[in-house]
């Protein structure tokens, strides 16, 4: 065997893992990642369903490929970029609330489908949801609904925009307006059970849902895309649905949709909008393709927009506080 020098006989010590650390390089899923905050009385807890790479360059319209990258540069990424899959949980009185629930088995293994697994970090088993309101019909928001085939949350009522069930469910709609056959199979296979069971309550115009909770209507991205604005003692959150999938290229520059978005320019047009609304509001949101947790605010940025992530916390809320004031600098012993 050919001998070392005494530092590379030390590295090739230190590059002999146990069998346990071996394991390790090259994983980077998180571990039921979940984030917990307080809107006035109700906990939110934000769960992450994983990531799934987006190739930008082929998905994105209204920004050519160099315009995309060098937005993306500003934001330290490139294309494929990673966009998160954020489902929120809402606990408020006697009610377990879910706001999406991911893309469940539709993504294929690796891709999305952990929301049970955060789900059960946070404490809460599938039958024990009240309530799921889905921002839209599309298969990374509602797949995680069946697994197996069958209801995961068989005691959940399942609000969404009328618009979405009519439109979703009916195959025909594919061939009618061109949109990708793939979204009316899987609603199909994951809403479709929740209808037959009388589980779901299309929302028709912008009312309460459950109370607390208010839907808006904004049809764009899909025929019958959500809002849903949670306010308790007077604090607010807004969960937006697909206002945004590219956060590093459509906050500076809102014109521009994606391929997904089912009309284009009603899509391009609630994003404008409700940027604009939520950046006046000093609006708290939660978006679902967001770096986790997709919780922050918007702020106005030259002809565009900033996106301000929610400042981190992680401790109990009404524990005194250690004295961490300011103590006499210590004088120098030179
Ligand atoms: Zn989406």
């Amino acid at each position: 065997m050919k001998r070392l020098f005494p530092l590379f006989a030390a590295l090739a010590a230190v590059a002999q893992p146990t069998a346990s650390v071996a394991q390790v390089p090259g994983v980077t899923t998180q571990v039921g990642a979940t984030y917990r905050f307080l809107v006035g009385d109700v906990r939110v807890t934000a769960l992450s369903d994983g990531t799934v790479p987006i190739d930008l360059h082929q998905l994105l319209r209204g920004a050519n490929a160099k315009q995309i990258d060098d937005l993306l540069a500003r934001s330290f990424q490139a294309s494929p970029a990673e966009a998160s899959i954020n489902a929120y949980l809402v606990e408020m009185g006697d009610r377990r609330i879910l706001v999406d629930v991911g893309a469940g088995e539709l993504f294929g293994a690796g891709n999305g489908g952990k929301l049970p697994v955060a789900l059960a970090a946070a404490g809460v088993r599938p039958e024990e949801i009240t309530d799921i309101l889905i921002t839209h019909v599309h298969s990374d928001h509602s797949g995680g609904l069946v697994r197996n085939g069958k209801m995961l949350f068989p005691n959940a009522t399942v609000h969404a925009g009328k618009a979405d069930v009519d439109f979703f469910l009916d195959p025909a709609n594919a061939a009618r307006t061109g949109y990708d056959q793939r979204y009316f199979d899987e609603a199909n296979k994951t809403l479709r059970p929740y209808v037959e069971a009388g589980r779901v309550k299309p929302i028709e115009r912008g009312s309460e849902v459950v109370p607390g909770i208010v839907a808006e209507l904004h049809p764009g991205h899909t025929p019958g895309s959500a809002f849903y604005t949670l306010t308790s003692r007077g604090q607010h959150i807004v969960f937006v649905g697909d206002i945004i999938h590219a956060a590093a290229v459509q906050f500076p520059r809102p014109e521009v949709t994606i391929t997904f978005d089912q009309d284009q320019t009603k899509a391009r047009d609630v994003r404008r909008q409700a940027l604009g609304r939520f950046a006046a509001q000093g609006a708290l949101i939660a978006a679902p393709h967001i770096s986790f947790p997709g919780v922050g605010h918007i702020r106005r940025d030259g002809s565009g927009y900033r996106w301000i992530p929610v400042e981190f916390s992680d401790r109990q809320p009404n524990t005194v506080a250690p004295d961490l004031s300011a103590k006499p600098v210590a004088k120098s012993s030179k």
